[in-house]
Formats: structure tokens, sequence, C-alpha cells
């Protein structure tokens, strides 16, 4: 492992959640740019998106009132296919904030070997504040307002913070009305019904468990002698937990936003609901059930193989780091270690699988459900998985190779997997005109 540290300290971004992407994703396309032969050129360009759409979204509300909100869609690279990415209501959202996420999937997509590029979008809205009226209306002028610069070939969205299989409905429906004939391929992560993948939504879970499976037999453990503990029991915990369990490894630790609950002997995780289906289903079992309860900070430092922290970003920091006493972690949520817990863990020795590569299950999954969409043919739930395990060993195939050969951490080993597909391609595509 490297003992040098990741990133000076003067360098680290402290401010805000939206400087913290846009900030991080530069920084690793630095680092990554750093250890490739790329032209200054290209490095410059990923620097930035190619556009950010703004847009003011007018709502009438229930009481017949209208009210104002501020939208956008940052579209980074498509060098190797259309824009892909999330569209989330929330409070926070901002330019910025939408640029380095819209990086972020340029190389989640490319660490994937999908023919997308990144994008990000959203609503600066607190979803809780508007009925279902409200936001189906909210959905359908938005997607007017983006029209022009979405569609199949272009840009597709999906859900993520504050939207759902209801929301892509709802902009599916709007885009095809205006289009004049139904376009299911606009946006990925839709109900079933409407042209939406089987599998999609445990794909995030599935993938870090694969990743998971495969990181452990490299390091010669097998997962029926490995513990496991994850943090947060939401779409993605729950499915990793349930998938590792079913595989043999013993998870002795779960949590949800309350608080977590610990078995050294192992839990029963399948017995559990997960956060979608009985929200905090976690401190209800622990009630009922004689599991220690301990603090989300403890889990994080239990003495288990594999800590999966899988609820919410910058969890592992420069404070906990140090008694992080896992062997391995795989970042199930986005962005859980902070660049200086980062560096202590890659000091420590403890390698870290990233998000990028760990979570890509969902990304890969919309590609599917893309696939499937433009020549209106469903797939089979069994095919789903198989692709899904094939996609997912080859990824992490090929970042194992780079760690390798480089000598790197696993995090920069999938930058440089990503980043030396995309600097390949506008290498080959060249500068137009
Ligand atoms: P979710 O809402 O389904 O579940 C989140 C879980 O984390 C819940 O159990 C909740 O109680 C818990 N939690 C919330 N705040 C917490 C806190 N401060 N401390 C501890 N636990 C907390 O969310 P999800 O879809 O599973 O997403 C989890 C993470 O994975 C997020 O970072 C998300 O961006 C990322 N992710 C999700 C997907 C996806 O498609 N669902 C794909 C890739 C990455």
């Amino acid at each position: 492992m490297a003992t040098k540290p990741r990133f000076s300290t003067d360098e680290q971004p402290t401010v805000t959640a939206s400087d913290n992407a846009l900030e991080t994703a530069r920084r690793q396309l630095a680092r990554a740019a750093d250890c490739l032969e790329i032209e200054p050129g290209i490095r410059e360009r990923l620097a930035y998106p190619d556009a950010v759409h703004e847009v003011t979204v007018p709502v009438e509300r229930d009481d017949g009132s209208v009210d104002v909100f501020t939208g956008y869609r940052a579209q980074h690279d498509s060098i190797r296919g259309p824009y892909k990415g999330g569209l989330r209501y929330h409070p926070e959202v901002g330019r910025d904030e939408c640029v380095g996420l819209a990086m972020w999937m340029t190389w989640k997509c490319a660490v994937m070997d999908l023919p997308f590029g990144g994008a990000k979008g959203g609503i600066v809205v607190d979803p809780k504040s508007l009925s279902d009226d409200e936001t189906e209306r909210l959905t359908r002028r938005f997607t007017q307002e983006i029209r022009d610069v979405i569609g199949p070939n272009t840009d597709i969205p999906a859900p993520d913070m504050g939207t759902d299989p209801e929301t892509m409905a709802w902009l599916m429906d709007a885009y095809s009305m205006q289009e004049g004939e139904t376009i299911p391929g606009v946006v990925t992560g839709k109900p079933p019904a409407v042209g939406g993948s089987r599998g999609r939504e445990e794909a995030p879970g599935r993938s870090v468990a694969i990743v998971t499976r495969e990181t452990c037999d490299y390091y010669d453990r097998p997962l029926e002698d490995v513990t496991v503990a994850v943090q947060g029991f939401g779409s993605v915990g729950a499915n990793a937990a349930r998938l590792l369990e079913e595989w043999g490894a013993t998870v002795v630790a779960v949590s949800d936003v309350n608080g977590a609950i610990y078995d050294p002997d192992g839990l029963d995780v399948a017995a559990i609901p997960s956060h979608d289906e009985e929200p905090e289903a976690v401190t209800r079992y622990a009630a009922e059930t004689d599991v220690t309860r301990l603090s989300n900070d403890e889990l994080l430092v239990l003495d288990v193989d594999v800590l999966v922290p899988a609820a919410v970003g910058n969890v592992l920091t420069a404070d906990n780091a140090d008694d992080v006493r896992a062997d391995l972690v795989v970042e199930g949520a986005n962005g859980p270690t902070t660049v200086d817990a980062d560096a202590i863990l890659a000091e420590r020795g403890i390698p870290v699988v990233p998000d990028i590569l760990a979570n890509a299950g969902g990304v890969t999954v919309s590609y599917f459900e893309w696939l499937q969409d433009i020549n209106r043919r469903a797939w089979s739930l069994e095919r789903v998985h198989d692709e899904l395990e094939s996609e997912m060993v080859t990824a992490w195939n090929a970042v194992r190779e780079q760690r390798e050969r480089r000598d790197v951490t696993w995090r920069d080993a999938a930058y440089v997997v990503a980043l030396s597909r995309i600097a390949e391609a506008h290498d080959s595509r060249g500068l137009w005109p």
C-alpha cells in the first residue's frame, strides 16, 4: 500500500457538500491523469462539464398559488456515449454539486466499460414539502424545460435522492407525449410496467456483494471464513448483507439511522426488513431480540474482516480511520471515505474498494434497462443476474490488473481504468472541428 498521503491537507475541501463533490472529482481526475500519459488538452477538457443547463420550473400548488423552483442538468462528458446520471430533488441541490456528481458518473460508467458518459441533475426543493400531485406537476414541467437536452441517445436520467420509479414514469410520459411516441429509453429506473428492468432495485447491493466476494477471494479469505459489518440497511446495505449471508459470510452487524445491532455469532439478516420494506426496522428487531445494540460509530470500528459503509457519505474520516479494525473496506455508499481517511487507511494497509466500482451495479442494470427498452424486449431476472455478474467480475479484474501493475490503491486503479478508456476515446475521435 502507498505510504504517502493522498493529498496535502491544505487542499482538503471542507466548505460545503457541493464544493466537495466537484473538488473531489477534479482531484481524482488529476491523480489518475498523473499515472497516465494523457494529452494536457484532454485532461483540461475533462476538468469541466460539456454543459450545465439551469432552468426555472413554475408549479401550481394545490391551493392554486404558483411557486417557482430552480432545476439543473449538468452534462460532463459524452465521448463514449449518451450522458447518464440521476435526478435528485433536494433543498441543497446546486450547480457545482451537479457538475461534480456528473464527473463521478463519467468515471463510474467508464470503469464499467458502459457506452455512456456522465450527467447529474436535480431541482432545489424539499420533496417532503410537496403533495404527490405537486411532485407530478413539478416533474412534468421540469421535463419540458430540459426536453431539448435529454433523450435516449443524448442524456438518460435515473432516480436519485428524493426521486423514485414513479417520478421516472412521469418523466418518461411527459417526454413521450411531447415527442408523439412512447420512448421508454429516455429514462431508467422506471417501474417494470413501463419498461423498467427486473433486478434494478437490488443491483447496487448485488454488485457490492459480488465485489466483496471477489476481493475476499483475492486475499485468500473465502466468504465462509469472513465476518461482515454493514452500515445502513437500505436498498444497498440490505441487499448486500442478504447476498453475502446467502453466499456463506457471517454478517455480525447492521445498522440504520437510529443505531446498530451486533451479534458476534452472526445475525439472522434475512429476518430483518430493509428500510424500504419497513423504515428503521433494525431498531425494532433489536427490541424484539437479545442482540447487542451499538451506535453507528461503534459499528464502524468493530473487529470484523469486512466493513461495508452503505448509508451516507463521509462516515470514515480522519477522526475514526485510525480506529478501523476491519481488514477490508468495500464502499457501498457514494463517498463514505474522506480524502484524509483514505490516506490513513492506505498507510495502515487496509484496502478500500471504491464506490465507483463496488456500487456500479445500479448504473449497469440501468444500461441493461436501456438495452431492453431500445429492443422492446424484457430480460428475465436470471439473465439480469448473469449479465451483472459477468460485467462486475470483468470490471473488478480490470481494476485488479492496474492495481498490481502500478502498485496503487484500489481507488487509484479504478480511476486509472476509467480515465484511460475516456482519454483513448477522446484521442481517437479528436477535436471537432
Ligand atoms: P436507503 O434510503 O434505501 O437506505 C439508507 C439506509 O441508511 C437506511 O437504513 C437509513 O436508516 C440509514 N441511514 C441514513 N442516515 C444514516 C446515518 N447518518 N448513519 C447511519 N445510517 C443511516 O438508501 P440507499 O439507496 O441504500 O443508498 C445508500 C447509499 O448508497 C447512498 O450513499 C446512495 O447514494 C448510494 N447508492 C445508492 C444506489 C441506489 O440505486 N439505491 C446506487 C449507488 C449508490
